[in-house]
């Protein structure tokens, strides 16, 4: 009942089936490719992932891709639940990865994931990008903290993803009203662009996608300075039109068959797609 809702937001359940909706979205915008799977604690699962994420970047560098594809990665599907325990056997995960983009021309973003990971996660980013300094980190603006994290990485030269936070943090870590969100973003977006980072505007919401457009050009930002990013089926007309009005825009484009968690997350952002699965359809 749920396929057609799936595979709005997932573009294939193999690389071979998402492999077309990149060359097609490479055509006027950039991606992010991110293989399905969270929470992983086996090791031999772990290893399929690093594979599977080397055998990627050799197709994306055979077709010419690879430098409008960067990945997507989650730490927790490579072996840890995010304790200090796993942290020498996800970050060897990790560098594989970024070794193998770096190859072939491209490079990683890490997400950030929920309660008790972030500061476990800016440490991996941060060993990560001693060898290989593209390398992104993810920042949710719905966190109190996030404003001095901005500050504290301003002058670091690191891609930052600023987006609103899709996971669940204790009550007191968090701002609480949809504005209050917007009012962080806003702040942590104009530390961000008056640093030395690379902004990526990861947000569908109109108001923050204007308040960056107008922050750009109060602060001279060019094409190269900023990119924005949006989820694969999420506005994909707004994505053409920043495209075409010659912004930088990268989709964040999923696939795999460990969609659930991922969905999930889509759904509880935008409740109105429950219509749309109880019909078995995909939205407009
Ligand atoms: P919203 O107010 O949720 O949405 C604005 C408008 O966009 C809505 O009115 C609607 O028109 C449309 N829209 C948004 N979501 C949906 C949906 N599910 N279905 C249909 N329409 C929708 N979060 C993390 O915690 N960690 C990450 O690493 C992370 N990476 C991200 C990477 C990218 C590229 C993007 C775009 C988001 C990422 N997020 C991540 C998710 C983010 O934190 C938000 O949960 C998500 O983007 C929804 O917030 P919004 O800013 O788009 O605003």
């Amino acid at each position: 009942m749920a396929r057609p809702l799936v595979s709005r937001f997932i573009a294939g359940d193999s690389l071979e089936a998402a492999l077309p909706v990149v060359r097609e979205l490479v055509q006027d915008r950039y991606v992010s490719l991110d293989h399905l799977g969270e929470f992983t604690t086996d090791d031999s699962i772990v290893r399929d992932a690093v594979t599977l994420y080397t055998d990627v970047l050799d197709k994306l560098a055979d077709d010419g891709i690879a430098d409008r594809v960067e990945l997507s990665v989650k730490l927790s599907s490579l072996g840890s639940a995010l304790t200090r325990d796993a942290f020498p056997a996800t970050l060897a995960a990790a560098q594989e990865i970024c070794a193998a983009a770096d190859a072939a021309g491209t490079c990683v973003t890490v997400d950030m994931e929920g309660a008790g990971t972030t500061d476990l996660t800016l440490s991996v980013v941060r060993e990560l990008r001693r060898d290989f300094p593209k390398t992104g980190l993810v920042l949710q603006a719905h966190l109190r903290r996030t404003e001095s994290d901005c500050r504290e990485i301003a002058n670091s030269g690191t891609r930052v993803r600023l987006c609103k936070g899709a996971y669940q943090h204790p009550a007191d870590a968090v701002y609480s009203t949809r504005e209050e969100v917007r009012e962080s973003f806003r702040r942590c977006l104009s530390i961000l662009v008056s640093s030395d980072t690379y902004p990526m505007v990861a947000t569908h919401d109109p108001r923050l996608i204007d308040f960056a457009a107008g922050l750009a050009a109060r602060t001279k930002c060019g094409r190269g300075d900023f990119e924005y990013q949006m989820f694969y089926g999420i506005r994909p007309a707004e994505q053409v039109r920043l495209a075409a009005e010659g912004a930088k825009v990268r989709v964040y484009v999923p696939f795999g068959t460990e969609w659930y968690p991922y969905f999930m997350r889509r759904l509880a952002e935008h409740p109105s797609n429950l219509f749309f699965l109880l019909r078995g359809e995909g939205p407009a």
